[in-house]
């Protein structure tokens, strides 16, 4: 959708050697001072969690829908190479920090009104270079500035994961000063690779079996445990969880995998034209940006962002 052809990932949040990140807000204000976005409403969808775990994989499929002029056929073509976040990379890392597409989409809501939706792909978090602080830092600072979070996590949904979260969350609580709703909008756990299909359907409706499950608060539980789940009930308006197939064998051990449909299992494609609209669905009350219960915008957020950063520095 009217997109430059120079679009791109571009690196706004980075981690130094010696662990302090730098907010580059020349780049990031380029991004959110785009025209396009300029008076909108906004919405902010990222990802984040482990590395090497196809977040920047999916991250192309939203951005493919965000680009498809009709969202009813937005998947594209069998054999159309997968691009735009960098999903590869080989066997090192991409630089640690926080990565913006470089231009805003715009989506209309049923009033005809548009918004300017962004989108943010994350690195470093839980690889065992990253510090413990690395990783909450990128990661509250994620929940801060978006709207939607998409949680990206391997096989299952477990107990560490909703600590990390818990432990994420409350250092993000420290950057506002106060806050009279919940301090987040929407976490959504992406389970991928979900192997107990035959027990737990894909799709929204298992990733809610197991999330009830893994939120309920048991007799005799340990209880920090329940602590941790009461904090999460606090922080965000919504939580849910999707679960996703594994994508096939080509993808996981092909070198020359470029992506294309054509060598995707037809089940992982089959949830992803479920997952990737539910995410830049309007109707949902969370798809657009608030802060402590207001609607900002583009350039509100670029001053949110710059004083996060100064109090995590402090
Ligand atoms: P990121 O570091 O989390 O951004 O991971 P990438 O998106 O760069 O993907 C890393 C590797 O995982 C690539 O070789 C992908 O082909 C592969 N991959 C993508 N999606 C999936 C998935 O759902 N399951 C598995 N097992 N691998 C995936
Ligand atoms: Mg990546």
């Amino acid at each position: 959708m009217e997109q430059s052809p120079s679009a791109g990932p571009v690196q706004i949040v980075s981690i130094t050697e010696d662990h302090k990140f730098v907010l580059d807000e020349k780049k990031l204000k380029q991004i959110l001072f785009h025209k396009r976005a300029l008076g909108k409403k906004i919405s902010l969808v990222s990802i984040a969690g482990d590395f090497r775990k196809g977040k920047s994989f999916m991250l192309d499929f939203f951005l493919r829908y965000l680009r498809a002029k009709d969202h009813k056929d937005w998947i594209g073509r069998e054999d159309e190479p997968l691009k735009g976040f960098d999903w590869r990379g080989g066997a090192t890392r991409h630089t640690t920090g926080m990565i913006m597409w470089s231009e805003p989409f715009l989506l209309s809501l049923p009033t005809g009104e548009e918004i300017a939706v962004f989108l943010m792909d994350t690195q470093g978090t839980f690889d065992s270079n990253s510090t413990v602080f690395e990783n909450a830092f990128i990661f509250a600072l994620t929940l801060l500035v978006s709207s939607v979070t998409v949680y990206n996590i391997m096989h299952n949904l477990q107990e560490d994961n909703l600590q990390h979260l818990s432990f994420f969350a409350e250092y993000g609580v420290l950057a506002i000063d106060a806050y009279n709703t919940s301090p987040f909008q929407q976490l959504t756990f992406l389970v991928r690779d979900w192997q107990f299909e035959y027990e737990t359907p894909y799709g929204f409706d298992g990733g809610e079996e197991v999330l009830s499950d893994r939120l309920r608060i048991r007799e005799n539980q340990h209880h920090d445990l329940a602590l941790v789940r009461s904090r999460l009930k606090q922080c965000f308006r919504k939580v849910n969880c999707f679960l996703m197939p594994h994508p096939g064998l080509k993808v996981t051990n092909r070198r020359d995998f470029d992506g294309r449909l054509l060598d995707i299992e037809q089940d992982f494609k089959k949830q992803l034209l479920t997952l990737v609209p539910e995410l830049f669905n309007m109707e949902n009350g969370n798809f657009l940006k608030e802060i402590n219960g207001e609607m900002i915008t583009s350039t509100d957020l670029f001053e949110y962002f710059k004083s996060y950063c100064t109090v995590f520095a402090s």
